[in-house]
């Protein structure tokens, strides 16, 4: 949903995070495995592709560059590489291919943390909901990571940054092992719900948003609707399979989160509409000194609100998009009256 957004300097500093952690041989890092023989011969005879991916062909000793570079797939190049070896169903081969990919080990290292320091995701970018550093460990609070193209079909990926996908525990358990590969969802390193792709309020009775402040008993529904032709899919999947609009909606009774989000939100629409209405008001009245306060503080709270909720800001705040599109559609009917 949201854009994790990655600068050079960051590029460069996982690269080296990955080299580092590549060569650690206190941590039997991905180097060591693959320079024992019985897992350069299982990969040379089994696959032959990885194995060109990830040796020097004339010493046929693993090639550093090389592994760092396969570490580093663009999502593009990680299709490429699904393309050519596709699901892996058989179980041994599967268990070898964690074993060398081991991802267990590698979430358990410095090098992941700093990695996921670089990527510098506080919100998760599947939900926008809830922040993603909810696991404690011994050393400290960790977050949850999604294998956007699970290691359960693709194990020759579980290494792969770009793979990797810091999230809540909530995303990370309700996309599982969805096969991103046929089934895609928004892929957070390149893509965005953005503006053509938004949440709205559908008041049951119709009505305007603006009766919510009168009618306490109106009943709202969040829903998405998505403008994109080619972008609707992926985002349908995503709200079915995270359930976004239903945890929204309360409709998912699984205890994700104390109090409700319906309440929430309604409160929300609420303060919104109140300086709209507020606004409205004054526009008719006559100015007076005690109208001109007011007004200053409505044209405060609105500007501040759209500081807080502007498109740089959504990746920041819990539920920053959503009320960012429900601010708008209030505006909008504001203008409209
Ligand atoms: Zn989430």
């Amino acid at each position: 949903m949201i854009k994790i957004n990655l600068n050079e300097e960051a590029i460069k500093n996982i690269t080296e995070f990955l080299e580092k952690d590549l060569r650690s041989a206190r941590t039997k890092g991905l180097m060591c495995r693959l320079k024992d023989e019985k897992n350069y011969t299982y990969l040379q005879t089994l696959y032959p592709y990885l194995y060109k991916k990830l040796y020097d062909d004339k010493s046929g000793k693993p090639d550093e560059q090389k592994i760092v570079q396969y570490l580093m797939l663009s999502r593009k190049e990680l299709m490429d590489v699904i393309q050519i070896l596709g699901p892996v169903t058989n179980n041994d081969c599967s268990q070898r291919l964690r074993e060398i990919f081991d991802y267990e080990g590698f979430s358990n290292r410095q090098g992941l943390r700093n990695i996921l320091r670089e990527l510098g995701v506080r919100i998760c970018p599947y939900c926008n909901r809830i922040s993603v550093y909810t696991e404690k460990y011994s050393h400290g609070i960790k977050s949850n990571v999604d294998h956007y193209y699970p290691r359960a079909i693709y194990p020759y990926l579980s290494l792969s940054v770009f793979n990797l996908v810091p999230c809540c525990s909530y995303c990370n358990s309700h996309k599982n092992d969805l096969d991103c590969y046929k089934e895609p969802i928004i892929y957070p390193y390149e893509e965005e719900f953005g503006t053509d792709t938004f949440f709205y309020i559908r008041l049951k009775d119709c009505g305007s948003l603006f009766g919510v402040l009168e009618d306490k008993t109106k009943d709202i529904k969040v829903a998405i609707k998505c403008l994109n032709d080619e972008k609707r899919q992926k985002v349908m999947q995503q709200d079915s399979r995270l359930r976004l609009c239903a945890v929204l909606n309360d409709d998912d009774s699984d205890g994700y989160k104390e109090s409700s989000y319906r309440g929430d939100i309604q409160k929300f629409i609420k303060n919104q509409s109140f300086l709209y209405a507020g606004r409205l008001k004054l526009t008719m009245a006559t100015a007076d000194s005690e109208n001109d306060v007011f007004k200053t503080f409505i044209g405060e709270c609105i500007e501040r609100f759209e500081q807080n909720y502007e498109q740089s800001e959504w990746g920041n705040r819990e539920l920053a998009k959503l009320y960012h599109d429900i601010a708008k559609q209030i505006k909008e009917e504001y203008n409209e009256d």
